[in-house]
C-alpha cells in the first residue's frame, strides 16, 4: 500500500478501544477520511471515546450501522475475529479489510520482530523486551500485549527494534506486513470455534507471520512442535530452530543441562537450565525462542543469561500466589486453552488439584487424559463448562463442581494436603463469571490470599 494514497480515501475503523482508536489517528494524519464503529456501548469504550471525540474523529457505538461499509478500507482492532459478520459482509461487498497490524506496518521504519503462537507469546515478547533492555538497545515493545502498534509506529526511527505480539486475527488480514524476524513458537489447537474447527485454516493463519519474508530475513521456530514443521516448509526465508528434544545444526537446544546456540557455525552455552528463573519446558522453549532472537538482534549472551536468571514471567501466567499449610497456590488464569494446561500439568512434580472449566471454545478434553490421570488427585470443575468437564473426566479422577470462585477455592483447599499444589488452569476463555483472565486469576488470587 502506498500511503500517498490514503489521502481523500474513505476508512473505517471497526473496534474504538485504544488499537482501533489509535490506527484511526494514524489513517487521519496521513489524510484519510476515517469513521470508527463499535458495536459496545460508549460507557464501556472510555477513555477512548472522549479522546476520539477531543480529535474530531467521527464514530458510532452500540451498533455497525449500514455506515461502516460506506469505505474503500476496513481496519480491524485486534480482538476482532476474521468471522465477525461485520468483517465477512465487507469481503462479500469487495471492501479490503487490514487488521490494525497491517496499517501500523505502513508506517514503520524499524526492524520489527514479531511473536506469535498459540501460547508464549506474551511471555517471550515480554523477555525479548527484557534482554534488549538489559542490553540498553533501543526498542518498543508493542501489539497484542497492550501498547496498539498503531500509536507508538511514528516516533520509530530506523535503529530502533519493534517486538510485536501478533495473533491468529491481525494475520488473517496483513497484506504487506514483513518482519525482520518472526517466531512461531507452537501451533496446538485454540479458537477452534473461530476456524471453522480446522487446524489447517488455524496453522495456515500463524503462516502468515512469514508470508512475506525474503532470504535476508529470519524465521524462528519450535522444531519439535507438529503443525510447526509441517508450515514451515513454505518460509522463504533463513530458519533457525529451536528444540528441548534434540540437537540442531542451526539454533538453539538442551546439551549437558545448558541452554546453548549455534549461530553462523559459532557455539555458545548461555545458561544452566536450571539457572532459568521460569520453569516448565513450556518455559525453556520461551526462552530458547527469545535468546536467539537476542543473539541475532546483536546481544551478548552474558545479557542474555542474566536477564533469564532474573525474569520471573508475566502475572496470571503459572504465577505462583502463596504456599498456606504447605499448600502451593498458583494462578494459571491466562491458561485458555488445553495445551498451556497441559504444560502447566508438567511443570509440577507433586500431587495437584485442578481448577478446569469456564467458557468453553470448542475444547478437547481428551489431550489431557493421561497426564491428569498421572499428576491430578481431584478436579473442581468451575464455570460454564463444568458439566463438559464433569463428562471428560469421570472415571479419570474425583470432580467436584463449584457454581462461585468462592466455592471453587474452599473446595481445593479442602481437598488439597501438605505437599500437593492448587492450580488453577483453566482451559477456557473467563466470560462466564469475569471480565476477563485477568479479572479471573485477580479474584482467585484474593481468595487464596483470605484463606
Ligand atoms: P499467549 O500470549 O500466547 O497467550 P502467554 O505467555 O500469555 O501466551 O501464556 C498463556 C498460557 O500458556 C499460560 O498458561 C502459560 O503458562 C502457557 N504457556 C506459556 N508459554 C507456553 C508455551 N510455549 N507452550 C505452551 N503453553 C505455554
Amino acid at each position: 500500500m502506498d500511503i500517498n494514497l490514503l489521502k481523500k480515501k474513505k476508512v473505517t475503523v471497526i473496534g474504538a478501544a485504544r488499537s482501533g482508536a489509535a490506527a484511526a489517528k494514524l489513517l487521519r494524519v496521513n489524510g484519510a477520511e476515517v469513521f470508527v464503529s463499535d458495536s459496545s456501548p460508549a460507557e464501556k469504550l472510555q477513555p477512548s471515546i472522549s479522546w476520539l471525540n477531543s480529535e474530531s474523529i467521527e464514530y458510532e457505538t452500540g451498533k455497525h450501522s449500514a455506515r461502516v461499509y460506506e469505505c474503500e478500507i476496513m481496519v480491524i482492532s485486534p480482538g476482532v475475529p476474521s468471522n465477525a459478520p461485520v468483517v465477512l459482509e465487507a469481503v462479500k461487498r469487495d471492501i479490503k479489510v487490514f487488521s490494525e497490524l497491517e496499517i501500523g506496518s505502513w508506517f514503520c521504519r524499524s526492524p520489527i520482530v514479531a511473536v506469535t503462537g498459540a501460547n508464549g507469546k506474551t511471555t517471550t515478547t515480554t523477555l525479548i523486551g527484557r534482554i534488549l533492555d538489559h542490553a540498553k538497545k533501543k526498542h518498543v515493545v508493542a501489539g497484542n500485549i497492550g501498547t496498539a502498534f498503531s500509536s507508538v509506529v511514528l516516533e520509530l526511527v530506523e535503529t530502533d527494534i519493534v517486538v510485536l505480539e501478533v495473533s491468529s486475527f491481525q494475520l488473517d488480514h496483513i497484506d504487506m506486513f514483513r518482519p525482520k524476524i518472526s517466531i512461531l513458537l507452537n501451533i496446538t489447537p485454540d479458537h477452534m470455534d473461530r476456524y471453522d474447527h480446522s487446524m489447517e485454516k488455524y496453522a495456515a493463519s500463524k503462516a502468515r507471520v512469514f508470508r512475506n519474508q525474503q532470504s535476508e530475513d529470519i524465521l524462528i521456530y519450535n522444531a519439535d512442535d507438529e503443525w510447526t514443521n509441517r508450515i514451515i516448509t513454505q518460509a522463504k526465508c533463513r530458519k533457525i530452530a529451536f528444540s528441548a528434544d534434540k540437537k540442531t545444526d542451526e539454533g538453539a537446544f538442551v546439551e549437558n543441562e545448558k541452554l546453548a546456540v549455534v549461530l553462523g557455525g559459532v557455539k555458545t552455552e548461555i545458561i544452566d537450565i536450571a539457572g532459568i528463573f521460569i520453569k516448565g519446558k513450556h518455559n525453556l522453549y520461551n526462552s530458547m525462542a527469545a535468546v536467539l532472537a537476542g543473539q541475532l538482534l546483536g546481544v551478548e549472551a552474558g545479557f542474555i543469561r542474566s536477564t533469564l536468571e532474573k525474569f520471573e514471567g508475566v502475572e496470571h501466567r503459572l504465577e505462583f500466589v502463596r504456599s498456606a499449610g504447605n499448600v502451593c497456590y498458583y494462578n494459571d488464569s491466562k491458561a485458555t486453552n488445553v495445551d498451556s494446561v497441559w504444560y502447566a500439568l508438567q511443570a509440577f512434580k507433586e500431587p495437584i488439584v485442578l481448577l478446569l472449566g469456564g467458557r468453553d471454545k470448542g475444547n478437547d478434553y481428551s489431550q489431557l487424559t493421561e497426564v491428569v490421570r498421572k499428576k491430578v488427585k481431584a478436579i473442581v470443575a468451575i464455570g460454564e463448562s463444568a458439566e463438559k468437564v464433569e463428562q471428560a473426566f469421570r472415571g479419570v479422577v474425583g470432580i467436584k463442581r463449584a457454581d462461585t470462585m468462592d466455592e471453587a477455592v474452599a473446595a481445593a483447599h479442602s481437598l488439597a494436603e501438605s505437599g500437593d499444589i492448587v492450580l488453577l488452569s483453566p482451559a477456557c476463555a473467563s466470560f462466564d463469571w469475569f471480565k476477563n483472565y485477568e479479572h479471573r486469576g485477580q479474584v482467585f488470587k484474593e481468595l487464596v490470599k483470605n484463606l
